[in-house]
């Protein structure tokens, strides 16, 4: 590529096509994807009723413009709610929710400060970069935004950095990008109490674990949490761009008119796509997710018999297989992809899967099954 800033290193092939859970290559290479597109087409590819949605909307108008009603934008905004006490404004990028959030936090506290997590991952933009615990990718950016700092994810001692004088703590359910951890039960509600007692409010990012990858529509439902406010983004419209920020309804009167906005923002084929998203996800798919993802963890498990694997962390389909330190992931995923399977990285030498939620427990195991088989290769190889 001549044209284009090098900000990512790439693969040297092109996606040029892709159905369900499988994608085909420029050379006509087919592979069982294991990614989703990093957890964006969690309903996989090509699928009828999205396409439907999305050209029913294409002929009739595509954008419009927030200075008028929108029954598609109110439509979509009551499927995220999903019958609780919250209202939704809408953006085009995780990066945007989260700037959102913290604008919001901000203004309806009247408090600066926010307090983040080592490791965690929000954006790139500067508010949302500013809260992400990853010192390499602020390299030659700074300053950052003031009044941010970081406790350690998962430690009770991050506990007692949550203080009265905080407008918000904004977490990750699972550490996606930081190595696909879960937040421990305990520590993630009695951090939630923290927040209430102190009056910061709770920002949950769902991002990543949001729009069914964990088996509920949103992962902080398996902890049984409430968050003041929370994100979303990737799989909220499979693909089109499209990002939400979602706070409490109390918190309505401090993002009044002219406090926010952007011109995309509830763009109408994005809410077409997202509409027809939030109508596939209903309890009977999550749960069927749900019993897919515990068929895989049997599997997955059995993986750290393997002497290269460390451990494999996550929640539903968002799954992180750790490697130890004498096989490098960037190989293993270079293994994986001329054996026909996708897959990703995260931080600490991890392999990443985000699968379709629509893939098959048959699918689900054949993948399992070529990642064992590449990994105990790779034990000759380090041998
Ligand atoms: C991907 C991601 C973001 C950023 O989303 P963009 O759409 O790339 O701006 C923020 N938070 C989490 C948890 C993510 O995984």
């Amino acid at each position: 590529m001549d044209y284009v800033f090098p900000t990512y290193k790439r693969f040297p092939f092109e996606i040029v096509a892709g159905s369900d859970w499988e994608l085909t290559d420029d050379q006509g290479k087919q592979y069982l994807d294991l990614t989703s597109g990093i957890g964006v087409c969690n309903l996989g590819y090509n699928q009828p009723k999205l396409n439907q949605a999305v050209a029913e909307q294409l002929t009739k108008v595509w954008h419009t413009s927030n200075l008028y009603e929108s029954s598609l934008q109110d439509q979509v905004a009551q499927g995220i709610v999903n019958g609780e006490d919250y209202l939704v404004s809408f953006c085009n990028s995780g990066t945007e929710a989260n700037e959102a959030a913290l604008k919001l936090a901000r203004k309806a506290t009247g408090r600066e400060k926010i307090l983040a997590f080592n490791h965690s991952f929000h954006g790139r933009t500067y508010g949302s970069l500013s809260v992400t615990g990853n010192d390499q990718i602020k390299v030659g950016f700074t300053p950052m935004l003031a009044g941010v700092s970081f406790a350690e994810y998962n430690d009770d001692q991050a506990l007692e950095q949550v203080s009265s004088d905080l407008a918000a703590v904004i977490v990750e359910v699972v550490q996606g990008e930081g190595g696909v951890y879960a937040a421990d039960a305990s520590w993630l509600k009695t951090l939630a109490a923290k927040c209430q007692q102190v009056g910061a409010l709770l920002i949950i990012d769902e991002v990543q674990t949001g729009m069914g990858r964990t088996g509920k529509l949103y992962a902080f439902e398996n902890y049984g949490l409430k968050p003041d406010i929370f994100t979303l983004a990737k799989g909220l419209a499979n693909g089109i761009p499209v990002g939400a920020m979602v706070g409490k309804k109390s918190l309505g009167k401090y993002f009044g008119p002219g406090s926010h906005g952007s011109t995309f923002a509830g763009n109408p084929l994005a809410m077409a796509a997202a509409k027809e998203v939030l109508a596939t996800m209903d309890s009977e798919f999550l749960e069927a997710v749900a019993a897919k993802a515990e068929f895989a963890w049997h599997y997955l498990e059995d993986l750290t018999a393997l002497e290269c694997v460390t451990g494999v962390t996550g929640l539903g389909l968002m799954i992180g297989i750790h490697l130890s330190s004498e096989v490098k992931v960037a190989a293993v995923i270079e293994k994986l992809q001329a054996a026909g399977v996708l897959t990703l990285a995260a931080r600490d030498n991890t392999l990443r899967l985000l699968p379709p939620l629509t893939m098959p427990a048959s699918e689900l195991l054949a993948g399992i099954e070529e990642i064992k088989a590449v990994l105990a290769e790779d034990i000759l190889v380090g041998v």
